[in-house]
């Protein structure tokens, strides 16, 4: 006979948005891991499709190639955060999807409403399917893909100390180019803020949290009162 454990707490979904370089996949990750909740990658999901689109020499700059094309790959995102993977027709994409090209070409191919279908099916399934819940997060998590989640975090930081960490994460690549990351960061947001489906947007009752002058930890901490909060008044 199936027991229920009435002392486990109950499924929380958490929503964490917000620019790139504002902290969100090393705050997700360690709140999830906290929290023994799932954790989900939705750029990795674009960046993946983007990486198909790439390889198989469709031109991202026409739409409509990248439409008619989208259903073709088929990705795979674990939900494990101490080893977030992310799978295109069964071959290991963890690498690739971070390259330059990717970064470059991620923003174009993710404006496109058949992709955006597709993808946020996707996460909507892995989404109910998380046993503990889960930690998503993305541009449009709580404003589109998960409107009903429990929580929902916005997470912002200044230009400055964004272009800064993701300088750091490419240390020895072009870490001096502290100017070039920082237009980079500014083009794909504006790329992603002004495109015309699901956009980068706060939702409406989202909590916004400024780490410009938080650290790591700090962060995670704030996250993971938010969600006990929560979870005690579920
Ligand atoms: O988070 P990351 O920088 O890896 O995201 C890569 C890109 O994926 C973003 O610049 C954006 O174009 C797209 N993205 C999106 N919606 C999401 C997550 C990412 O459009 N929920």
């Amino acid at each position: 006979m199936e027991t229920v454990d009435r002392t486990a707490p109950a499924a929380v979904i958490v929503a964490i948005d917000g620019p790139a370089g504002t902290g969100k996949s090393s705050t997700s990750k360690a709140v999830a891991a906290r929290l023994g909740l799932g954790y989900l990658d939705t750029g990795a999901q674009y960046r993946a499709i983007t990486w198909w689109m790439l390889s198989n020499g469709i031109d991202v700059r026409d739409a409509s190639a990248v439409a008619d094309a989208a259903g073709k790959p088929v990705i795979v995102s674990g939900t494990d955060p101490a080893a977030p993977a992310i799978t295109v027709d069964g071959a290991d994409a963890a690498g690739p999807i971070r390259s330059q090209e990717v970064t470059g070409a991620v923003s174009a191919v993710s404006a496109v409403p058949e992709v955006r279908t597709l993808i946020t099916d996707l996460q909507r399934s892995i989404a109910k399917e998380a046993p503990a819940g889960i930690v998503v997060e993305g541009r449009d998590i709580g404003s589109t893909v998960l409107p009903d989640a429990d929580l929902k975090i916005f997470l912002t930081a200044s230009p400055e100390v964004r272009a800064a960490r993701r300088s750091g994460e490419l240390k020895g690549k072009d870490a001096a180019d502290l100017a070039a990351t920082q237009a980079a960061l500014a083009a794909r947001d504006a790329a992603d803020s002004s495109r015309k489906t699901s956009p980068l947007a706060k939702a409406e009752d989202a909590v916004e949290v400024d780490t410009s002058l938080l650290n790591l930890d700090q962060v995670v901490e704030a996250v993971v009162a938010l969600i006990e909060e929560k979870r005690a008044a579920k």
